[in-house]
């Protein structure tokens, strides 16, 4: 039987569990007694490659540096050779000889990349991403990097955020289940693995909730939505035992992320338990001065320390700041000892003191065919089918010309996406490359116009084309490192430059048009949906993007990815997600061809010019085949509050039917959403609480059973906890999408 993909709220970490051990303090506690206080700040110090240092630049050099023991980490210095030649130095010639921690971005693959985290999301495959990024961190580690700064567990509901695309999406249910995948997958079954990396969960925490979805900005948010919605997929992250977490840039009510005692001390560690250590982002200790909390960066220093941030990501400030702060008694000692601690922690688990160097002559991160086989699948996965009028797909053997058309059609760098690691371009199989392969002779390619171009002179070529083919392919979107990921949000979601205007002269062909998006933002698509017959979410696929995606054009492969945002008809609508509160007012579909007519027309909630619902939901994602549920049923009739215990994974148990009643085989992702009333705060209109992947041949049937224990029952009280509530009465809907129907119900008492 499919099994849904759980949570696992009580489960702690093999890692975590490694952090908090005995033999390790005593480590720990043998090397902190030995450290002078010039040390100890040392440790705490992450410098970049990049950045320059040494003669004539105010910095000293990385090796000096190494040499006394004036730093602990060092980012983007990527590469056996070169992290064993720093190594060697603080190993070798260092008075206590102390192993640096390399980190670097590893987001969505290291040399093999993989689809971009919002797309991985569209899988919900966790498992599937786990063995993603399992091999990513190897490939991380072959290359001297034994920390990843991953997952990005941020929920984002602003789609004109940037960086919306780094994560997982808007819901906390998936999210979560999704931030596990990567600890697991990156940190495997033991830290002290030599294929195993730290991960760093970021951006702690709220980031994803930037006023306005500007980047950076501030984050002013209840304690309820901070809790309910966003926490969530940190927490699972810490109980799956990430070693490391990374604060963000953002105030939140007004306390800058990295100064930020109630979310470092009094939620990550008092009441999560966290044993790893933080890392501030990038230079956000000084950005303290900018936020206008500290008036120097020794200040600075010292709230972010007291906050309990560990380790200064080149701000430059722990290393020359802490023994003065220490000596001018504004630290103490020993709050710099408890940093220091859980640094040494995290090295002592990687095996670090024990295994300092990485394999120089190992060639572990070549891209072989099986790590392309694992990331064609991923994207296969991955890709989601919003429309499929006629259907136009899959393509057969009828279609002989094809017309591929597009900024994205032939461009390898955009289907790595942002943060592309060490991924090379050239190795990124695009639409064209693989389409030639396919078609032979039957491919015309004409690119027809660029992301922000305004001339119209390649769209003749482009309409010629059109018009010479069986279908045309129009492979359009946003540039994947200027429109989307850190920086780049944007106030207009439809296609930039003169996209739509081209997708209007190729329709005006009369051509089947099948349009192929590859973005990083939820897009409006009113003006494609309108013209196309066909519309395929790619995100950015990755190195077997043009493969995954002719396999499942031409139906090699089914469709079976399903959107983990919902996509807005206009940017007005946002920030728009499913899962929100509702109204006292009935949520009235508009007739936006009239004015509203009477009282009860006008009074209704609804924008006077739009639809309140998305243009597609959260969850939806269609396939060659289709399927149908059955009605829900309980294993019990109600539950009693008092007996849904927090460790406790099955309280009830709800099973559904659900049966291939189309074509082909498929899998269909079935998900379970779940509506609390009658408790002491309102609660979302719907919230997911379960899903899995479920592949049925034609006509077949399954039942799928979803456990629901704590983590799916319970909600944020009026005082701010995790619980159950008697007297509460729950919907439970079983479906394919957010919209589900399936319907049944049941008491809390
Ligand atoms: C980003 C982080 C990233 C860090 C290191 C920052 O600008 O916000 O996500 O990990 O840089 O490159």
């Amino acid at each position: 039987a499919p099994e849904p993909a759980r949570v696992e709220a009580s489960a702690r970490g093999p890692s975590n569990a490694q952090l908090a051990g005995a033999a390790l303090e005593g480590r720990v506690e043998r090397l902190l007694r030995r450290m002078t206080l010039e040390e100890k700040a040392g440790q705490l110090a992450q410098y970049s490659q990049g950045v320059p240092t040494g003669p004539g630049t105010g910095r000293e050099g990385h090796e000096e540096m190494a040499r006394a023991g004036a730093v602990g980490a060092f980012l983007n210095v990527v590469g056996a050779r070169e992290t064993n030649r720093l190594q060697r130095i603080a190993v070798e010639q260092s008075r206590l000889q102390i192993p640096l921690l390399f980190g670097f971005d590893v987001i969505h693959g290291h040399r093999t990349l993989f689809p971009v985290p919002l797309a991985m999301a569209s899988s919900f495959n966790p498992a599937l991403v786990e063995q993603a990024m399992r091999l990513a961190g190897a490939e991380a580690a072959a290359d001297g990097v034994r920390w990843v700064f991953s997952p990005m567990v941020d929920i984002a509901r602003d789609a004109r955020w940037g960086r919306i695309v780094e994560g997982s999406g808007e819901d906390p249910y998936l999210g979560a289940a999704l931030a596990q995948a990567y600890v697991r997958g990156y940190q495997g079954p033991s830290l002290a693995e030599p294929s195993a990396v730290a991960a760093s969960v970021k951006h702690f925490a709220a980031y994803g909730a930037a006023e306005a979805g500007r980047d950076y900005h501030a984050v002013d948010l209840s304690d309820v939505s901070l809790r309910q919605v966003y926490l969530r997929p940190y927490q699972a992250a810490v109980e799956a035992g990430a070693a490391t977490v990374m604060t963000s840039f953002n105030t939140l009510n007004g306390v800058p992320a990295t100064a930020n005692p109630y979310l470092l001390t009094d939620i990550l560690r008092k009441e999560w338990g966290f044993h790893g250590f933080v890392v501030s982002d990038w230079n956000a200790i000084q950005e303290l001065v900018n936020h206008g909390t500290a008036l120097s960066g020794a200040a600075a220093a010292r709230q972010a320390l007291a906050a309990g941030v560990e380790m200064d990501m080149e701000a430059h400030l722990y290393g020359p700041e802490l023994p003065a702060l220490v000596r001018a008694g504004k630290l103490s000692e020993a709050q710099v000892d408890e940093a220091v601690r859980r640094v040494l922690r995290v090295k002592f688990a990687l095996g670090l003191f024990e295994k300092p160097y990485a394999d120089e002559t190992a060639v572990p991160t070549e891209v072989t065919p099986e790590k392309r086989a694992l990331a064609r699948r991923v994207a296969e996965e991955s890709i989601v089918l919003l429309k499929n009028e006629g259907p136009v797909l899959p393509l057969g053997a009828a279609v002989r010309k094809v017309a591929l058309v597009g900024p994205l059609a032939d461009s390898g760098v955009d289907m790595m996406g942002p943060w592309a690691g060490r991924g090379d371009a050239r190795e990124h199989v695009t639409l064209r490359a693989a389409l030639e392969r396919r078609l032979k002779g039957g491919l015309v390619y004409a690119k027809g116009t660029d992301f922000l171009s305004r001339s119209t002179q390649g769209f003749e070529e482009a309409v010629r084309a059109a018009a010479s083919a069986d279908v045309v392919i129009a492979a359009l979107g946003e540039e994947a490192w200027s429109m989307t990921g850190e920086a780049a949000s944007r106030t207009s979601l439809g296609l930039p430059g003169n996209q739509e205007q081209l997708l209007a002269a190729l329709a005006a062909t009369g051509k089947p048009l099948v349009v192929v998006l590859f973005n990083g933002h939820p897009l409006t698509l009113q003006g494609v949906q309108a013209r196309a017959q066909a519309i395929v979410e790619a995100w950015y696929p990755g190195i077997e993007a043009g493969n995954a995606l002719a396999n499942l054009l031409w139906g090699d492969v089914n469709f079976s990815a399903r959107l983990p945002v919902s996509l807005p008809r206009s940017v007005g609508q946002v920030p728009l997600y499913y899962n929100a509160l509702g109204t006292g007012r009935p949520a009235g579909a508009a007739d936006l061809t009239r004015p509203p007519s009477g009282t009860a027309d006008k009074y209704i909630s609804r924008y006077i010019d739009e639809q309140n619902t998305p243009l597609y939901p959260f969850g939806y994602g269609l396939s060659y085949t289709t399927f149908g549920f059955s009605a829900p049923t309980l294993s019990a009739k109600g539950l009693k509050a008092r007996e849904v215990s927090r460790q406790g994974l099955e309280a009830l148990r709800v099973t559904a039917e659900v049966r291939n009643t189309g074509p082909v085989e498929g899998t269909v992702v079935a998900q379970l959403y779940v509506r609390v009333r009658g408790a002491s705060l309102a609660q979302p209109v719907r919230q997911l609480a379960g899903f899995a992947r479920v592949r049925l041949a034609p006509g077949e049937a399954r039942e799928v059973v979803f456990p629901l224990g704590f983590h799916e029952l319970s909600f944020l009280n009026s005082r701010s906890e995790r619980g159950v509530e008697p007297g509460t009465h729950y919907d439970v809907w079983v479906g394919d999408s957010s919209e589900a129907k399936a319907h049944v119900e049941f008491m809390m008492e």
